[in-house]
């Protein structure tokens, strides 16, 4: 029995990894390091450097290391990006995560968990968004993402597969130990990009419009700690392996904050204050998207340890300090 984490040297799936391997599961990393450049997998985990729509890969890897749970956390993450390559993530979301589906049923896994997005919602109205507000994703990679919630819905009630659906808000943060983080110097996330402005890795933040209709005119995101994301994956992993129906959670935290709030913290995490520009909107954005929390609390008993915004951008920050400058 062991737990395959696609995806798993990446940003969030190095921290499952470490969870999984502190809860003393047996874990192999799929991952073709496309993202984090070098093989950072820790003693005791296998991993094996190829591609999630690699048929024959897969099919040997789930018979040879007996697979009965798979996170599915390999694909493409960047909106603005999805815009300019819409097939691109059509490939890397949807029909390489269609691929791993159907190797994982040949070979008779039980549970999956797969890395949605709350970009699945699309332009919120106002107010928390619940696992029930209509679907309509503003961008090809909140399409790309609801397509593969389609099909292991599809998949689930034809076969003895079951799934979990987690959609993300924003993630951000580090592991509170530093033994991983957000790794690539190239990642376009706001967290991520404060803090290298803090660091001089930047020559300037750019805010991305501050005309939107929110309290300061700038985007309303839920920023959840990645630490407290790992924990909602195994929560939902213990939650199939109990018998747990296919079911689809919201990951954040109920509450949002802006960029300038986000830019505020990380001021005062390092001390002073952060170049900034403000900039043309980007496309794909949309004003506020916050979480409604309730159903992963009630159903997986989920309690966040790190619910700050101040906790997630001081580990994020010691996190990036701990970097080269490259990296
Ligand atoms: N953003 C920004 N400057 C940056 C990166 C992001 O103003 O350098 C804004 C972006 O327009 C969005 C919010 O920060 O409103 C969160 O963007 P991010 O790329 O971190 O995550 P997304 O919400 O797109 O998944």
């Amino acid at each position: 029995m062991s737990v395959l984490v696609t995806g798993g040297a990446g940003y969030i799936g190095s921290h499952m990894v470490l969870a999984l391997i502190d809860r003393g599961e047996r874990v192999v990393v799929l991952d073709d390091l496309s993202t984090s450049g070098r093989a950072i997998t820790p003693a005791g985990v296998i991993l094996v450097e190829g591609d999630v729509a690699d048929q024959a890969l897969l099919r040997r890897l789930l018979a040879e290391h007996g697979v009965t749970d798979v996170l599915h956390f390999a694909g493409s993450k960047v909106v603005p990006e999805s815009v300019e390559d819409p097939l691109g993530y059509w490939r890397n979301n949807t029909a390489a995560s269609r691929d791993l589906i159907e190797a994982c049923v040949g070979a008779g896994v039980a549970n999956f968990i797969f890395s949605s997005t709350a970009a699945v919602y699309g332009a919120a109205e106002a107010g928390l968004l619940p696992e029930s507000a209509p679907t309509d994703p503003a961008n090809p990679y909140g399409r790309s993402k609801l397509a593969t919630e389609w099909i292991l819905q599809d998949v689930s009630a034809a076969t003895s597969l079951r799934h979990v659906s987690l959609r993300y808000f924003n993630v951000a943060g580090a592991d509170p130990a530093r033994r991983t983080g957000q790794r690539s110097p190239t990642a376009t996330h706001l967290v991520k990009r404060a803090c290298q402005a803090a660091l001089g890795r930047l020559p300037f933040l750019g805010v991305f419009g501050d005309d939107y209709p929110t309290p300061d005119g700038t985007c309303v995101r839920d920023y959840i700690h990645v630490t407290d994301l790992v924990d909602a994956h195994a929560l939902a992993l213990d939650y199939l392996r109990g018998g747990g129906g296919s079911a689809t959670f919201n990951c954040g935290y109920g509450h949002g904050s802006s960029v300038r709030d986000v830019i505020g913290a990380v001021e005062q995490a390092a001390g002073h204050k952060l170049p900034v520009r403000t900039l043309p909107r980007r496309p794909g954005d949309v004003a506020t998207v916050v979480a409604d929390a309730s159903r992963i609390k009630a159903e997986l008993g989920w309690t966040p340890r790190y619910d700050t915004l101040d906790q997630l951008v001081s580990h994020a920050l010691a996190w990036e300090s701990s970097l080269n400058s490259d990296g």
